[in-house]
């Protein structure tokens, strides 16, 4: 889809026959713009972006005494994250779920005193699976008879290669698993070829994208920071979640952060001498500081010019880029079924489709599905949405649609992180080390839960320290 028709499709509610789709509103907390950004101080710290990493890091530094100063290219906090309301429900169209084995999310939950809700399908009824192109409804038991197996060959080589899961380079990549796909990987274990296609499907969605464009490395350390039980590493997929949304996290955050807080400027060019960095925005402004964090996605990163020129290393993993470029949408189906979790193919427009809300009176389910590729499934198209949710439940009456495409959006220019192959052995150390005064924190390079919300936390929190010790302690 070219750009014109994303905006299209992210303003527009279109209505066509009894379906609906509708996507990104944008709610930008009335509290949030602050003009006082000042283009003649010079700030102790300037941090590029305000989604988890940058938030931890702007509210560490300024409550550390530091005089800070966030900018953002949207008109929004909250990064690759957002909730909006969907059918009667504060939905969150990215980032979503989380567990209490990711210590840092978990922290910010109970120092904020957060409630969680759990995803209806962590009490499925039902598994729906695809042998040769139809759906197979049978009981968890019957599933999971079937995959454990595929789990357990899948993940064996974690603990020997993960001993201290939030340090992933501690052992040496011997095996060279770093060179292999997961796909690849999947091919060569003794499975039956269903169960082979189910866990592409699984690997899929880890990658958020094909199976065999992610590192197999990466993606054991998904279950390793489970403490290597892969019932543990499905909890902290996909059980919980905030009430109210990743907003009600974000807000409470930004109400906390003393920095002030510029949206709606992208940095451009970052440039640094003479001990000071100023970062030049698409408004033509120029802010200075002594130190900047970027904590913007990797995806992004190429788009900035950096003067002096980066490490070739960050340089050409920047261009490479991550993984996830999938997609994920929520439908609204009336109907009754039983909640269920269905695990398809990778070919499929929605490889994976679960009961994300059931209603109290069974009427209606909300649905939440993952696909490997914008290519699969359109989802600013509700006909093609709905088709892809009826290779699910045939019977099912699908009344909405919501979806955003992460990959269009300039400042995400993708979804979640999974490395491919190679980056992680030769790129992760390398992407984490400062650059003078430039030092990087997101996600996409946290040490633990890469690709999470937090890992976004661990690395905003991480720099935050080694800026505030490098600046010198001030007094708040
Ligand atoms: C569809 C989807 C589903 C996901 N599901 C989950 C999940 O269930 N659980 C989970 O833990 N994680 C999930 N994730 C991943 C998680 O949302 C991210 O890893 C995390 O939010 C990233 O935080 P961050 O602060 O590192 O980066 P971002 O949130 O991407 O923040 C970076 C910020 O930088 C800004 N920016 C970019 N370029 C510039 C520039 N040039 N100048 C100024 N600002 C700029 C952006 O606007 C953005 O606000 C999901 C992500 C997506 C997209």
């Amino acid at each position: 889809m070219k750009r014109r028709e994303f905006i299209k499709g992210a303003a527009a509610t279109v209505a066509t026959g009894a379906v609906t789709a509708c996507a990104t509103p944008t709610d930008t907390p009335a509290n949030l713009e602050n003009n006082t950004a000042s283009e003649s101080t010079l700030y102790d710290v300037i941090v590029v972006g305000a989604g988890f990493a940058g938030l931890t890091a702007s509210r560490d530094l300024s409550r550390n005494g530091h005089n800070v100063l966030m900018l953002d290219a949207r008109g929004r906090i909250g990064g690759r994250t957002f909730t909006t309301q969907f059918a009667d429900h504060q939905t969150d169209m990215g980032g979503t779920w989380f567990g209490s084995g990711q210590p840092s999310v978990w922290a910010e939950k109970m120092r904020y005193d957060l409630e969680v809700e759990e995803s209806a399908a962590a009490a499925s009824e039902e598994i729906i699976w695809f042998e040769n192109g139809n759906p197979v409804n049978g009981s968890p038991d019957d599933y999971w008879g079937m995959m454990v197996p595929a789990y357990d060959q899948f993940y064996a080589p974690s603990r020997a290669q993960y001993p201290h899961p939030f340090d992933p380079l501690k052992v040496a990549d011997t095996d060279q698993l770093d060179q292999k796909s997961a796909g690849e990987v999947i091919d060569s274990l003794d499975l039956n070829p269903l169960q082979k296609e189910l866990f592409h499907a699984f690997a899929c969605i880890n990658g958020h994208s094909n199976s065999y464009n992610s590192s197999y490395l990466d993606q054991l350390r998904w279950v390793a920071l489970g403490g290597h039980d892969k019932w543990v590493m499905w909890d902290n997929l996909s059980r919980f979640k905030l009430k109210g949304g990743t907003k009600v996290l974000a807000d409470k955050m930004q109400a906390d952060n003393r920095a002030t807080t510029k949206l709606g400027s992208a940095a451009v060019k970052v440039s640094q001498s003479n001990g000071t960095v100023t970062v030049t925005t698409n408004r033509e402004e120029q802010f200075k500081a002594k130190q900047v964090v970027m904590a913007v996605p990797l995806n992004t990163c190429k788009d900035i010019e950096f003067s002096p020129a980066l490490s070739p290393v960050k340089t050409s993993a920047f261009n490479e880029g991550h993984t996830g470029s999938g997609t994920k949408i929520y439908a609204k189906v009336k109907g009754k079924f039983p909640k269920f979790f269905g695990n398809g193919t990778q070919d499929m427009p929605l490889c994976f489709l679960w009961t994300e809300y059931d209603s109290a009176d069974e009427a209606d389910q909300v649905l939440c599905g993952f696909g490997a590729s914008p290519d699969l499934l359109d989802i600013n198209n509700p006909i093609a949405v709905e088709a892809a949710v009826k290779q699910y439940l045939p019977e099912a009456e699908v009344l909405e649609t919501f979806g955003y495409d992460w990959n269009l959006d300039p400042w995400s220019k993708g979804t979640w992180c999974m490395y491919p192959k190679g980056m992680l052995t030769s790129a992760l150390a390398e992407l984490q080390r400062p650059e003078g005064n430039i030092q990087f924190a997101n996600a996409d390079i946290a040490d633990g839960w890469r690709g999470f919300i937090d890992g976004a936390i661990e690395s905003g929190a991480q720099v935050a320290q080694a800026v505030h010790t490098k600046l010198g302690v001030t007094t708040a």
